[in-house]
């Protein structure tokens, strides 16, 4: 990604396709400067001139040829009307990048936006890059690395809990947290630069069990904040549940059960391209992909095969199995096979078709409880069970403790690795402390755990992090 900051900026910010009003984004030193030979507002003001933060009406009139620098320029022979669009400029440092912003809110067809883009670069400007106003507003100073990252999870958020942690993240409730404990870290670090070795002469000098209590401390609070992160991962990305059964068990009509009252909204995570045998639910507010075996099955059709061997790995890889059992007839073979098979995995027996009498037999019921909880008794068909077996979801995936937006969640793997290494350089430097060692080994330690803190918000970041992280936003963002 080209850092470029002087570069004036411009990408279509609405999701492609065609829709209502389709926004154009610039961002940079130049940005009013070209909407205002692109728009002729009907108020007969330059843009230069207008108030920051307010919509003007404005006829776009592109021209094939950049002319000189005008003002107000008087439609040409060769401008062609594109559109009617409401025009906004932001001024720096109050907008999202903290540079100078137009947006062009158009109507939105893609001929149109394409059009305006590419009059926009003639201009003067260039595309942006995926996620490079993020980058910008990263860069300016407008938020932190953590903030960044949360736009996404914002955007990405595929149940109300998620989207709560998400913008607690954006609002900046992490970055304190972590920046609290860096602050306490510096502090330390600088009692231990000022000569620990000489703390019992000086009493300005913290000692050396003040020093391990302090470290202690903070340890004790990376780890509350890690012990967030398996849940955090959860709301985020969300959990795969399959269901596995024997042919007409019911595994399609639960399916069709649990997705009738539960779809969410989002059908597919990127990454994940939706197959036709899985489903985005929300369990009890949790996101959760829900993966229909009974479509597994031979075909031909190189298409569906692959579609069913994604699905396939994703049952492997499944957060939790549903077992699903059909009640209304003895326990079979198959069934027992699949039990035996799960034995190890995260899994919930399910009972189908309790509006039949069971023919399950007393003996049998031992191999059907899975822990000391036995099986959940549904009928996918009336629907009578599906509540509790929510509830047992959401119990196996061990999120019964957190309501999401209560607090502070790690809820990116980038920031559990950098809290772990900051855990280890602490218990280091508690170490070294307790074996006597020189103030420069502490030193180094805490160091490491600093820097380590400050990566999570960026406070300490290189071209590579930041590259890695924004190349994941979509263009526009
Ligand atoms: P799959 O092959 O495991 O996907 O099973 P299906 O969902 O296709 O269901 C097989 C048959 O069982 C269908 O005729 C369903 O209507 C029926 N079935 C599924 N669930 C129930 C249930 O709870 N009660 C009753 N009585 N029938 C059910």
């Amino acid at each position: 990604m080209s850092a470029g900051l002087d570069d004036t900026i411009c990408a279509v910010a609405t999701a492609p396709g065609e829709g209502g009003i389709g926004i154009i984004r610039l961002s940079g030193t130049k940005a009013v400067d070209i909407a205002d030979r692109l728009a002729t507002l009907r108020c007969r003001k330059s843009l230069a001139s207008v108030s920051s933060h307010r919509l003007y009406l404005a006829d776009l009139r592109p021209r094939p040829v950049v002319p000189s620098v005008a003002a107000q320029p008087a439609p040409s022979t060769a401008s062609q009307f594109l559109d009617e669009v409401l025009v906004v400029v932001m001024r720096r440092p109050r907008s999202f990048t903290g540079e100078d912003v137009a947006e062009f809110h158009c109507h939105g067809g893609p001929l149109i936006l394409q059009t305006l883009c590419e009059a926009i670069v003639s201009e003067g400007a260039r595309l942006a890059e995926p996620g490079e106003f993020t980058k910008r507003a990263f860069l300016n100073g407008r938020m932190d690395l953590a903030q960044a990252e949360a736009v996404l999870d914002t955007i990405r958020a595929k149940t109300a809990g998620s989207l709560r942690i998400a913008q607690a993240q954006r609002r900046g409730l992490l970055s304190r947290e972590i920046d609290a404990v860096r602050h306490e870290l510096i502090g330390a670090l600088a009692h231990v630069e000022a000569g620990l070795d000489f703390a019992e002469e000086d009493i300005a000098f913290v000692r050396r069990d003040e020093l391990l209590v302090m470290l202690d401390t903070m340890n004790r609070r990376l780890s509350q904040l890690l012990d967030t992160a398996r849940e955090g991962k959860l709301w985020r990305e969300g959990a795969s549940v399959a269901i596995a059964g024997r042919p007409n068990v019911g595994k399609s009509s639960l399916m069709n059960a649990l997705a009738r009252s539960d779809r969410a909204i989002v059908t597919a995570v990127p990454g994940t391209t939706r197959d036709l045998l899985d489903e985005w639910l929300h369990i009890k507010g949790l996101p959760v992909r829900l993966l229909d075996t009974a479509g597994i099955r031979d075909t031909k059709d190189p298409i569906e095969q692959e579609g069913i061997r994604r699905t396939r790995q994703a049952v492997d890889d499944a957060d939790l199995v549903l077992a699903l059992i059909d009640q209304s007839v003895a326990l079979q073979e198959e069934d027992r096979t699949l039990l035996a098979d799960l034995r190890k995995r995260n899994h919930i027996v399910v009972l189908n078709k309790s509006d039949l009498p069971s023919k399950i037999e007393k003996h049998e019921w031992p191999a059907l409880s899975a822990g000391e909880r036995g099986p959940v008794v549904i009928s996918a068909v009336i629907g009578t069970g599906l509540d509790d077996l929510r509830e047992r979801i959401r119990l196996h995936l061990g999120s019964e403790g957190l309501e999401a937006g209560d607090g502070v969640c790690i809820t990116h793997l980038r920031h559990q690795l950098l809290l772990r290494r900051a855990q280890e350089a602490l218990c280091e430097g508690s170490a070294a402390l307790h074996e006597d060692l020189t103030g420069e080994f502490v030193a180094a330690d805490l160091r490491r755990a600093a820097d380590a803190l400050g990566e999570i918000t960026g406070a300490i970041s290189t071209d590579d992090i930041l590259d890695r992280i924004f190349s994941e936003f979509c263009i526009g963002k």
